[in-house]
């Protein structure tokens, strides 16, 4: 490297001749890359950053400190590539949630409901007034004409409904369209359809007029929750899908059509049959349907309601949203000590049926469902790692399915998701190894994202001033349709 007048040459880092200005780089140096491919970590590296993009990295213990560049001892550091929590929700509560992610090493976020708001935070973050993670921000949630949702959900109840929608969202910039729970089977077709002339993907809950394995034959890029798919491998399969389809939805008491399917759910459980199991697994494979488990989220609510009260990170959390948090997870806590038990073992199971899935090769990502009670926006994508790892995913296997595993999802492989010359500049670095004990994720060092390190300190700060920010009354920050999710909860 060196250093002249018109910035600082690099060869073989940049194009030869070509020069960057010292400022727009930084370097790292002789560190452990833990690189997200699933290859072996590598020791000793050096890694140069220029602008938003990793320019280089190599082997040069040697590489000279150069005037106004910025470099970073990293020796007994690990580096792994930026985190993408899949399923998330609220990025528009500005002072509160973008900080959070960025603070957590999560520097890609899948926004799994669009509005107005939320996507334009979105386009703050992007034009650079707002630190915040990327986002992919699908359309509005879909649903039929009787919906667990309140507005800004949308209803269709008839094919031009459901054409028209997709169509309006992709006007909108809707990256994918995200289906919903009571969706009708000709509706689901017939979104599933436009969005492909659209070329949009479609991912969501599934419906529950559809097998999940009809969703995945009919293109479904993600099945979220795992909802639906114990009927599937259940030998009570035919029974409680029969069950279900001859049960109206009461548009006066539309929440009971939920927890019927829930408990259903968990009583299919009990009868897991894995040949079954290995039939659905095997064509999911074969369709490229990939599972969002939010295992984070299906802990939270298969737990007694008063689980998180002492949470230290609700010191994070805003009082209207932590009202509504203690408010809400009462729709869903277990309270008798049987119910408890049924739901401690049905957690269980279903951690273990993610791992079953892993096995045999179908896609996993990784998603906290953060906005919904005690799934903490930043900090829950490192328990969701954990119970990944619980479910008998390698800590190497977890990583990816957070880092280049998303990116291959999304379709984002060639730009993020692995610590890769030329790829964006999001990167964690920690103080230990994670593949030595996935918690080791929470141990960050430094945050980089989009070139922009943020250190020990400056990270400090963002949570100082998030954790100061939620200790405001109410604030203006609050758009009226994240108080409408929040009150309601979202999915
Ligand atoms: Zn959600």
């Amino acid at each position: 490297m060196a250093a002249g007048s018109a910035g600082v040459a690099l060869p073989g880092v940049i194009s030869p001749g070509a020069r960057a200005a010292a400022a727009e780089i930084t370097v790292l140096k002789q560190v452990t890359v833990i690189d997200g491919s699933g290859a072996a970590p590598r020791r000793d590296m050096t890694i140069v950053l220029v602008g938003d993009r990793i320019a280089w990295l190599g082997r040069d213990r040697d590489l000279p400190d150069v005037e106004g560049v910025r470099a970073l001892d990293c020796r007994g550091k690990y580096v792994i590539p930026g985190l993408w929590d899949m399923h998330t929700h609220g990025l528009d509560l500005v002072d509160i949630f973008p900080p959070l992610y960025i603070a957590n090493g999560v520097t890609g976020i899948r926004e799994m409901w669009g509005y107005e708001e939320n996507r334009a935070a979105h386009e703050q973050i992007e034009n650079g007034t707002l630190l915040g993670p990327r986002a992919v921000v699908g359309s509005s949630i879909v649903d039929g004409p009787v919906s667990l949702l309140q507005p800004p959900v949308s209803h269709v109840s008839n094919e031009a409904e459901a054409r028209a929608f997709v169509r309006a969202e992709k006007a909108l910039g809707a990256k994918f369209i995200k289906v919903y729970s009571y969706l009708g089977r000709d509706e689901l077709y017939t979104i599933a359809d436009e969005a492909r002339r659209q070329g949009l993907p479609f991912a969501g809950h599934v419906s529950y007029r559809l097998s999940v394995l009809e969703a995945s034959e009919a293109g479904q890029r993600s099945l979220e929750h795992l909802f639906g798919t114990t009927f599937q491998v259940s030998l009570k399969e035919k029974e409680f899908l029969a069950r279900l389809a001859a049960t109206p939805i009461d548009p006066e008491s539309p929440r009971d059509f939920f927890n019927l399917a829930r408990e259903l759910e968990r009583q299919a459980m009990l009868e897991y049959s894995k040949p079954k199991a290995d039939r659905l697994f095997a064509q999911f494979v074969r369709n490229g349907t990939w599972q969002s488990p939010t295992l984070v989220v299906n802990r939270v609510i298969s737990m007694p309601a008063d689980t998180y009260i002492h949470d230290p990170r609700l010191k994070y959390i805003p009082a209207d949203l932590k009202a509504h948090w203690a408010d809400r997870i009462q729709l869903f806590a277990p309270k008798t000590p049987q119910e408890i038990q049924e739901q401690s073992v049905y957690l269980a199971s279903r951690i273990e049926m993610v791992g079953a899935m892993h096995e045999a090769g179908v896609g996993i990502i990784g998603g906290t469902d953060s906005l919904n009670p005690y799934c903490f926006p930043g900090f829950s994508l490192h328990d969701e790692l954990g119970l990944m790892v619980d479910a008998g995913l390698s800590p190497m296997d977890s990583l990816r399915a957070v880092t280049s595993e998303a990116a291959r999802f999304l379709g984002l492989e060639h730009s993020t998701g692995t610590v890769t010359a030329g790829k964006f500049a999001d990167l964690v670095v920690l103080d230990a190894n994670p593949l030595d004990d996935i918690r080791n994720t929470q141990k960050i060092h430094a945050v980089v994202t989009r070139g922009r390190v943020i250190d020990r300190a400056q990270r400090e700060k963002l949570l100082a001033d998030v954790e100061a920010a939620a200790s405001q009354p109410p604030a203006s920050a609050r758009s009226a349709t994240f108080a409408r999710l929040a009150k309601q909860g979202c999915c």
